[in-house]
């Protein structure tokens, strides 16, 4: 297992667009098992390639129904509306609200660069949208309607 050290907000490589993967070389395979492993430790359910410093376009979720990757994802439906709370790996200790899809269906590729199609609800369509606005350069901070909150710490 190896961990990758998350980039928060303030890093510019949290801003810049991904680039496509071309194909799934070892190097690529082990970025995957990382983010996996990474996005666990850090109690996420989504880690995008960009949040630990790597400008392609990888996604790795897991929403409670195990872990699953997209490769190149491009939204092709959505809709719907859900407005909830929303926070992000890169943006540590806040949360804020967020209006997005209810539904979306992605195309992407699989760590086998197979063509998938991916449909998600409710958290998961969520955490598909917000991990492929990473890939476009983008945070939900900016489009947190009202105030970003302040998390209240986990009491132990
Ligand atoms: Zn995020």
């Amino acid at each position: 297992m190896a961990l990758r050290k998350i980039r928060t907000i303030g890093d510019e490589v949290l801003n810049k667009p991904c680039k496509p993967v071309k194909e799934i070389t070892p190097r690529i395979k082990t970025l995957i098992e990382d983010m996996t492993d990474t996005m666990y430790e850090a109690d996420g359910v989504g880690l995008a390639a960009p949040q630990v410093g790597v400008l392609k376009q990888i996604v790795v979720i897991d929403v409670g129904e195990g872990p699953f990757v997209m490769v190149n994802p491009r939204v092709v439906e959505t809709s719907g509306e859900q407005t909830g709370n929303e926070g992000c790996l890169s943006v540590p200790g806040k949360t804020g609200q967020v209006t997005r899809p209810n539904y979306v269906k992605v195309v992407a590729f699989n760590e086998d660069m197979e063509q998938v199609e991916i449909e998600g609800t409710e958290l998961k369509a969520r955490a598909m949208l917000h991990e492929i606005d990473h890939l476009a350069g983008k945070l939900y901070v900016d489009k947190v309607e009202g105030e970003l909150m302040d998390v209240e710490p986990v009491e132990v």
